[in-house]
């Protein structure tokens, strides 16, 4: 019905198509299209690869349909050449008919058309965020800044994350690595920041993802011949996350994959955002070149909260769940659970849980109980007893010469220590230390303190020994 060619037909359905999708999707999925021929109103059209052809299927076939029925009239149809790359590395465009052509588009965009094509190339990106026009961005909402507590082991971490948030790819902090020990807040942090682009800046497309899940999409495109997807694909998102990079370790191929995207990326002012349980220095089978672009933006690590903290971040979880607890009870959750945020949390529930479940009231007693399952290092009080028993083991000497007079060197020490150890190890008061050694007074227990902090200080030897025992005895009391 139109007298136009190929070329001006498809110049007016993209400016329709223009008026009906967004600017960034125009651009990665329409601008790349070229017309190739028109006849008997049917448009052919050349796609860059078979994901771009599964990708328009999916999200755009309606629009499209639409669109060159406007132009051409009811009978139009579409058909598309896809750009294959062969082994050889040169390009063949592959035309692709459609099934239920005749009715216009595949109406179901779940059926696959079949290929024109040596090996059919599925979609790689089976990862449910990718179905939507829009990349989704696989975050969680509830990751944000406001629920992440700011303390002395995050601030850094926290301000940069802040940083690049409102300004992605524009602050030296690129790529910005985040590095701590589990459950610190990592993952939480990666994602505050990508939510937080996501509120600044609407139409850029933010993705979170692991390397774990990464690295699988790697493959399954190695399997799939389409890497060029795969890196394409990578290659539109403006804000890029990956969790848990020292899962890259040892995987020289997805390490080279990544490097790929990671220069692209960088180059156009993408932001990276990466963590890892180690700092970047110390990733084991990580190549160096890949290691030395790190270093081109800020690492910094996250660290075992503080008292402080854990009691604000208990109150915030309390907060957001609508309970109460008494301040006791927070406090010793707090106070025994020090180097894992999640196990805080998780203590948490568990409490509330049993406290339902056998509808008592939360109170020291249950926390405690409750406590001891979770916490390895739960700090029990050690006794006088056992320091001395410990310290004789140590040093070979019978425990009762520390009640009695003796004054042979070995024993004297023997004594001195376990009266320092049991004043830095116990609550007891310095004239109850003095009663447990055959009932000398507090003014002995000061003198062997002191006796024992000058030993220390001077013979190293011994004060190698010091801290050997201190450990034996603070892994006791784990
Ligand atoms: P990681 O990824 O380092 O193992 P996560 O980010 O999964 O740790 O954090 C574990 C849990 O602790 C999450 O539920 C997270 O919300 C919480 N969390 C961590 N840091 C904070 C913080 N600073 N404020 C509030 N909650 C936190
Ligand atoms: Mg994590």
């Amino acid at each position: 019905m139109s007298s136009k060619n190929h070329e001006g037909v498809w110049a007016d359905c993209l400016k329709i198509i223009k008026d009906n999708v967004n600017h960034q999707s125009f651009k990665t999925w329409f601008e790349p299209i070229e017309p190739v021929k028109l006849e008997d109103d049917v448009l052919t059209i050349q796609v860059p690869s078979q994901f771009f052809y599964e990708w328009l299927e999916e999200h755009y076939v309606a629009l499209l349909r639409k669109t060159i029925k406007r132009e051409l009239g009811a009978n139009a149809r579409l058909e598309y050449r896809i750009v294959v790359e062969n082994s050889s590395g040169s390009q063949t465009p592959t035309t692709i008919h459609y099934p239920n052509y005749n009715s216009g588009f595949n109406k179901n965009p779940e059926v696959a058309a079949p290929l024109i094509m040596g090996n059919t190339i599925k979609n790689p990106f089976v990862i449910p965020g990718l179905k939507k026009v829009n990349i989704e961005s696989g975050l969680n909402p509830n990751y944000n800044f406001d629920s992440f507590i700011e303390g002395d082991c995050n601030r850094l971490c926290r301000s940069a994350g802040y940083a690049v948030a409102q300004k992605p790819g524009g602050t030296a902090f690129n790529p910005l690595v985040i590095y701590g020990g589990v459950g610190l807040g990592k993952t939480h942090l990666a994602q505050a920041i990508g939510n937080e682009v996501k509120q600044n800046f609407p139409n850029k497309t933010v993705l979170y993802t692991n390397a774990e899940r990464f690295t699988n999409q790697f493959i399954e495109s190695l399997k799939n011949n389409s890497v060029n997807d795969f890196v394409h694909f990578y290659q539109l998102i403006d804000v890029l996350i990956i969790d848990d990079i020292h899962f890259f370790s040892n995987k020289a191929k997805t390490q080279d994959i990544f490097f790929h995207i990671f220069n692209h990326l960088h180059q156009e002012n993408k932001q990276i955002i990466l963590t890892s349980d180690r700092p970047p220095r110390d990733l084991e089978g990580v190549e160096e070149r890949l290691l030395s672009r790190f270093k081109w933006g800020l690492s910094a690590d996250l660290q075992a909260p503080d008292f402080e903290t854990r009691v604000a971040i208990l109150e915030k979880k309390m907060y957001a769940d609508g309970i109460e607890l008494p301040d006791d009870v927070v406090e010793f959750v707090a106070y025994n659970i020090t180097n894992n945020i999640r196990e805080l949390e998780g203590a948490l529930v568990s409490l509330l849980a049993q406290a339902s479940l056998n509808r008592k009231q939360i109170d020291l007693d249950l926390a405690k109980k409750i406590v001891k399952n979770f916490v390895k290092n739960m700090s029990r009080e050690v006794s006088i007893d056992f320091i001395q028993k410990a310290v004789c083991d140590y040093f070979e000497v019978p425990v009762e010469k520390l009640k009695e007079k003796t004054r042979k060197r070995a024993i004297v020490q023997a004594r001195q220590l376990s009266m320092y150890l049991s004043k830095n190890f116990t609550k007891n008061s310095l004239k109850s230390i003095g009663k447990h050694f055959g009932g000398r007074d507090h003014s002995t227990v000061i003198h062997s303190c002191q006796a024992i902090q000058n030993l220390m200080d001077t013979d190293s030897k011994f004060k190698e020994s010091v801290e050997d025992l201190t450990k034996k005895i603070q892994m006791s009391i784990s």
